[in-house]
């Protein structure tokens, strides 16, 4: 059963950015998010890259420095730094093994967890929070809050919230007040409602569009040369797709080589329902009745 629900799960959820089509579920519920793989091959010839078989690149060397973010705009990038983001997820299996290739270079990544997904596997959103990785949130079902009412919208971001604060939770961790938009599908009405409760939107501006069904070396020189065009940015990953995690610790030696730097984003407020992930420490029991309850 835990198997057929991961697979229906994965299958139902690919990609931020792919246009959503309605997925029944094994339980009969229907997900409001998509499959669609998409084939197109957008691979560079013309990014030289290590090869599978080359030696790993020692740990060390690849992170960079910390920022604290309060609002969208103090996601300030310098040139040749990254911001790695991992949505959709957790996914056991695939998550472990990103979490294996961050670690492998020690750097950090921030992951936006979709709140069905944090319910089915509490226990990996929670390795990722031991590992000391941000974790915010991607609404309760992946909807496209475009095309439901703001009520419903509200809610889609609530309830994720308080799934993955409750997955977090017996670990002594909490979220932080971090949101992106499923499908990068933003209103400026939301954009207001989020930025009031205190919520940061983390937006994309490199996508390393990995929701194609390509091979990882092709999504991995896709991925370098949408880094190397733009020089820096917040990188859109989806850890749910295997070849993402695959190829994770190949473009992160690429990362490395051209002399990349990995940022971590932390949430700045550490207030009573503001604690990063990456601070695990015991907290009483959250007040539900804050607009930031996680
Ligand atoms: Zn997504």
């Amino acid at each position: 059963m835990r198997l057929l629900l991961l697979a229906t799960i994965a299958l139902a959820l690919v990609g931020c950015a792919n246009s959503p089509k309605q997925v029944s579920s094994s339980d009969g519920a229907t997900l409001a998010f998509a499959p669609g793989e998409q084939t197109r091959n957008e691979a560079s010839p013309h990014v030289a890259i290590l090869r599978p078989g080359q030696p790993p690149a020692p740990r060390g060397g690849l992170a960079g420095r910390t920022i604290s973010v309060s609002k969208t705009s103090d996601i300030r990038l310098g040139p040749k730094e990254v911001v790695l983001t991992f949505d959709d997820g957790p996914v056991p299996g695939k998550t472990d093994t990103i979490l294996r290739a961050l670690d492998q270079f020690g750097v950090k990544a921030t992951f936006l967890m979709v709140g069905q997904m944090a319910n089915a596997y509490p226990g990996t959103a929670r390795k990722v929070a031991a590992a000391g990785h941000t974790i915010g949130t991607h609404t309760q079902n992946h909807k496209n809050l475009r095309t439901v009412s703001v009520n419903v919208a509200e809610a889609q971001i609530r309830e994720g919230r308080e799934s993955v604060a409750a997955a977090l939770r017996p670990g002594g961790y909490r979220p932080a007040p971090f949101f992106r938009f499923p499908y990068l599908a933003d209103t400026t009405t939301l954009r207001g409602s989020l930025a009031a409760q205190g919520i940061v939107v983390i937006d994309v501006d490199i996508d390393s569009r990995d929701y194609y069904a390509s091979g990882s070396d092709a999504l991995r020189a896709r991925a370098v040369a949408a880094v190397e065009r733009r020089g820096s940015g917040v990188i859109l990953f989806h850890d749910l797709h295997a070849r993402t995690a695959t190829m994770l610790p190949l473009l992160l030696a690429d990362l490395k080589e051209r002399g990349y730097k990995v940022v971590h984003l932390v949430p700045a407020r550490t207030g009573v329902d503001l604690i990063a992930s990456s601070a695990p420490v015991a907290l009483p029991k959250l007040e539900t009745t804050s607009p930031d309850r996680g």
